[in-house]
């Protein structure tokens, strides 16, 4: 019928489909996809390695002058994703932070894309804007924080944190620094931040002007906890060295070993000093949900600005962040401009402008992903998977502790870290088994099989496994250290062969 009406208009239209054309290719690939979700635990979890194989897989390179029948794209692209990806929806995947995907999140992702909401403007996005702003206090609900406080999602937890960066320094400097900049005042905007803190802040010092001198990287004690004392002595010293202390950067879960920062201490040490208290809680602010977590954890409360990320511990598909502030004006404070081709009709009762709370302008719909979620596990939902990763990461590393071959390290909420070391060889440099925990790790990445990523903690390279991964079961923990001793084992003998 509408194919009909193009023929008496004949405007060009080389992208539009027919609602049947439409129809027929959403139920084939929705099709594909559930075979995919079903075939997960069989497939490789990773096989295509090489650039060059990839490259080549991909086929010709050039820009296609004429288009081609989209039945015939997605038969092609469908199984070449789905066979040279890394799948870390794997049971057996447990590398960096990066969770398992909620399948209602990928037909989340497609109903938005459907409707292509704007959420820059409330009036281009009513409904979806709408839903951002529950979102982000259901997020704020979960965590444990004020529900009153402001925040937007975004893309990834650098930019969340970007954009707490941003609040902080708008709040706590005294001079007009949206007019004139860092230029305002000849005292240098200092942040501090442990060692273990998250390379966003280098972007994030970088971008804003204050450059990575403006960071002052505090020590943290044997477990990777910011010392609090020393972070107040370098406020101090700072402040008498003519620098203007900003922000205190707190975690909430560091992303090597999970490591909780002392964020009660933090927070009353900021409001002594009045500075503004962010907590990067990227990874492990979902825990906070949990009542038996650390206090630790639970005073990011306390704090001024939150970034979380909901496709870490929230199982979304990437992407989706959010950034939670205190004073719900914080954002706005930070960011708006308002030029004239948006109207502002101040007699109209209106909901969030979001393009004035961040640093995009047009801006897709992540929210829906995250708020159809929360409603289909429900806070109990969220709080078992949760649990049960915790859980699981424990039992992983007990029972590699158990086993004669490894050595562990930590276990701090799901993160569990440790290393390989071959028995009966007497004993063996730290050098020496750095080289074979990477070897094998290396074997491992490309192996298909499992997937861990590493850490390294005082010059010791270990491998270091994080679930956040709602398909990781019993079965699949205990099968890791005999998978991982056998990798080592041959690890350490071609090492041995070629010494
Ligand atoms: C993952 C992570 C980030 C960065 O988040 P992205 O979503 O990858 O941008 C920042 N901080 C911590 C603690 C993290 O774990």
């Amino acid at each position: 019928m509408a194919r009909e009406k193009k023929a008496e208009n004949p405007r060009h239209a080389a992208l539009d489909l027919t609602a049947d054309e439409f129809r027929a290719l959403g139920h084939e690939l929705i099709d594909q996809i559930a075979g995919f979700y079903e075939s997960l635990p069989e497939r490789p979890l990773t096989r295509a390695t090489d650039p060059d194989h990839v490259r080549e897989l991909l086929g010709t390179s050039e820009l296609p002058e004429r288009g081609s029948a989209p039945a015939e794209l997605l038969a092609e692209i469908t199984p070449l994703l789905f066979d040279n990806s890394l799948h870390n929806g794997h049971p057996k995947f447990m590398g960096y932070i990066t969770s398992s995907a909620a399948p209602l999140g990928a037909l989340a992702d497609l109903l938005a894309a459907a409707v292509n909401a704007n959420l820059g403007k409330w009036e281009l996005s009513p409904v979806a804007s709408e839903i951002e702003t529950q979102t982000v206090r259901w997020l704020a609900d979960f965590i444990g924080y004020n529900t009153d406080c402001g925040g937007l999602m975004a893309s990834g937890g650098n930019m969340a944190n970007f954009i707490a960066f941003v609040a902080a320094r708008k709040a706590k400097t005294p001079w007009d620094i949206r007019r004139d900049g860092t230029y305002g005042d000849p005292r240098r905007l200092t942040a501090y931040v442990s060692e273990e803190t998250h390379t966003w802040v280098q972007k994030a010092a970088d971008v804003c002007g204050l450059g990575a001198t403006g960071i002052r990287w505090i020590e943290t004690d044997g477990d990777g906890r910011v010392l609090v004392e020393r972070l107040r002595e370098q406020v101090a010293a700072d402040r008498e060295a003519g620098c203007l202390p900003f922000l205190v950067v707190g975690t909430g879960g560091s992303v090597s070993t999970g490591v909780i920062d002392p964020l009660r201490q933090l927070a009353e040490l900021c409001r002594d000093e009045d500075l503004w208290f962010h907590v990067d809680g990227a990874y492990g602010a979902p825990a906070a949900a949990l009542p038996e977590s650390p206090e630790d954890l639970r005073a990011l409360r306390l704090a001024d600005s939150v970034a979380l990320d909901p496709h870490k511990w929230l199982y979304c598909p990437i992407e989706a962040a959010c950034v939670l502030t205190r004073d719900p004006d914080a954002l706005k404070d930070a960011f708006s401009f308002r030029p004239d081709y948006y109207l502002f009709d101040a007699s109209q009762a209106t909901g969030i402008d979001y393009y004035e709370h961040g640093m995009q302008n047009s801006r897709g719909f992540r929210a829906l992903k995250v708020w159809l979620a929360l409603r289909q596990a429900g806070r109990e939902g969220y709080q078992a998977s949760i649990r049960d990763d915790i859980r699981l990461a424990q039992r992983l590393f007990d029972r590699v502790g158990g086993h004669p071959e490894f050595e562990t390290h930590a276990i701090n909420l799901s993160i569990a870290t440790f290393r390989y070391v071959p028995p009966d060889d007497g004993p063996l440099t730290d050098d020496y088994l750095n080289e074979l925990n990477q070897a094998l790790l290396a074997q491992m990445q490309s192996g298909g099989e499992l997937f861990l990523s590493n850490a390294v903690i005082d010059g010791r390279y270990l491998l270091r496994a994080c679930i956040v991964n709602f398909r990781t079961a019993e079965a699949d923990i205990d099968a890791l250290p005999e998978l991982i001793a056998e990798l080592g084992r041959a690890a350490h003998r071609r090492l041995q062969g070629s010494r």
